[in-house]
């Protein structure tokens, strides 16, 4: 009985799994839709970083870390409408899900243009990495699908490499029918070049800061916008992670864990950034350590909801938040139905 009742749930689902396309269903604006939200220590609630921003029709991919396709097919979010991915860095929670992210949308198109991957210098390096590891499976599939289903033409990606300059510190990288993309240096050292992204579109902005500790040059070039996202690393929970981690003789983890705050920033710090900058809304992501419990949300965030007056989120994997062209607050909502057949 209970296999006929899901056999029958699978039947009446599928269809419109099939056409799934929830960027169709946006209001013309900017949508921030969360695919990850997470670090590279294991988070059953999180994945690696990834965040899909809309802009009207248009679809760009920050970073793509291990479960982004995954994650994205749960939100409806149709791979083969991504127009570009754009990298802060490659660390591999930034990366490790491009393989399967270029995968699904060629397949799913068929695309026949290589995925589009652009990135500071480095990113072809990472590119002509993943376009070897699959040459094969390419191959395999457009062998048994045949040309019209897995064009050959289509796999693999395409590296698009920018500089800022050194006396610089920002660059346009798009400016076209009203969407602008900025790309920003951020302070991720030891790991160089780390860059953050704005996005104007129709009056409204996003900042995605990548991964950095508190900087400057994010607070200047997030100045007035209405969303900013930024990663956050509770010290203190963290502490407690390092301190276990130390008492179970295990000090290669405990290094680890104790070197990590100098690249990320707290939430505290998120806040203070998001205030001087005059945001009107902050997302905190790249979430570290990881969350188990709803009640540890709070002594993640400290005192950074006193820092700063706006709204203040700790993202999850499914989150949208939306910016309505010609509106003016920030909308949340979330992207993951769950049910039994979900
Ligand atoms: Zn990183
Ligand atoms: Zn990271």
């Amino acid at each position: 009985m209970r296999e006929r009742i899901a056999l029958a749930a699978v039947r009446r689902t599928l269809p419109a799994r099939m056409t799934a396309d929830a960027v169709a269903a946006m209001p013309d604006g900017l949508h921030a839709a969360v695919a990850g939200s997470g670090s590279p220590l294991p988070d059953a609630r999180r994945g690696n970083s990834c965040l899909a921003v809309v802009a009207g029709p248009r679809v760009f991919v920050v970073d793509a870390g291990e479960r982004a396709s995954e994650t994205l097919n749960r939100m409806g979010i149709a791979t083969e409408r991504i127009e570009a991915v754009l990298l802060t860095h490659f660390h591999s929670d930034h990366i490790g899900g491009l393989g399967s992210l270029a995968l699904q949308r060629w397949v799913a198109g068929p695309a026949r243009t290589p995925m589009r991957v652009i990135g500071p210098p480095g990113v072809e390096r990472v590119v002509a990495g993943y376009n070897q590891a699959y040459a094969m499976d390419c191959a395999y599939r457009t062998a048994h699908h045949g040309e019209a289903v897995a064009p050959s033409e289509g796999a693999g990606m395409a590296a698009e490499p920018y500089s800022i300059a050194q006396e610089s510190d920002s660059i346009v990288l798009l400016e076209q029918d009203g969407l602008t993309i900025t790309a920003f240096t951020v302070d991720h050292a030891p790991v160089v070049p780390a860059v953050g992204y704005r996005f104007d579109y129709r009056g409204r902005s996003l900042v995605v800061s990548g991964d950095t500790s508190y900087s400057p040059v994010l607070v200047r070039v997030a100045k007035g916008a209405d969303l900013l996202i930024h990663d956050a690393l509770s010290r203190e929970l963290l502490k407690l992670v390092e301190d276990a981690a130390r008492r179970a003789g295990r000090a290669g983890m405990a290094k680890i864990f104790a070197d990590i705050p100098s690249y990320h920033a707290s939430p505290q710090q998120a806040a203070d950034a998001a205030r001087e900058a005059g945001v009107r809304a902050l997302a905190v992501t790249h979430i570290i350590p990881p969350l188990p419990m709803k009640a540890l949300e709070g002594p993640f965030l400290g005192d950074a909801p006193q820092r700063f007056a706006g709204p203040l989120w700790i993202a999850k994997d499914g989150d949208l938040y939306s910016l309505l062209a010609g509106g003016e607050g920030v909308e949340r909502a979330t992207m993951i139905r769950r049910g039994p057949a979900a």
